[in-house]
């Protein structure tokens, strides 16, 4: 059978917070959206490759606003691209599908960076320094950075 996974509509979402309580494995995280202090910046997100597809999220949520969809060989990596990039793959909130097996690698060719510009970046995959090739899986979250020139 093929593996489910969660898709939000966060238009609908009224950051209630029960899905990340109704997840078993507690792979559902609310975080914080951009500066504002509103609570409704609030939104579930996954985290890490630990969801079963179970589905109780969605049967949690009292306003419809999780559909479990078929994994069908893409994932959905989060991504916080380097200052300049092409964010026209990128949701609103900054997640893109990839095909499973993708790397960091591939993530800066969604975003069109360049070659040289790339090797001079940094990478955190879910907060952890991570090489250009390390294969990501669905909910990872990659972020981008130059290093701090000292002095
Ligand atoms: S489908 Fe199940 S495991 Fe996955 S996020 Fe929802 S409750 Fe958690
Ligand atoms: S249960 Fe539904 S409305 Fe509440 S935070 Fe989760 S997705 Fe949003």
């Amino acid at each position: 059978m093929t593996k489910k996974q969660p898709v939000f509509d966060y238009l609908n979402c009224v950051s209630c917070g029960i899905c990340a309580q109704a997840c078993p494995v507690s792979v559902l995280a609310m975080k914080r959206e951009g500066k504002s202090g509103k609570y409704r910046n609030v939104f579930p997100e996954p985290e890490g490759a630990g969801c079963l597809g179970c589905g109780q999220c969605a049967k949690a949520c009292p306003m419809d606003a999780i559909v479990m969809e078929e994994a069908s060989g893409q994932m959905r990596v989060k991504i916080l691209p380097p200052h300049g990039s092409d964010r026209s793959a990128l949701d609103e909130r900054s997640w893109a599908e990839l095909p499973e097996g993708s790397t960091v690698r591939d993530v800066l060719k969604l975003v069109r960076c360049s070659p040289v510009k790339a090797k001079l970046l940094l990478v955190s995959v879910n907060g952890e320094r991570s090489p250009l090739d390390r294969e990501l899986h669905d909910g990872d979250v990659v972020g981008f950075f130059f290093p701090v020139s000292g002095g």
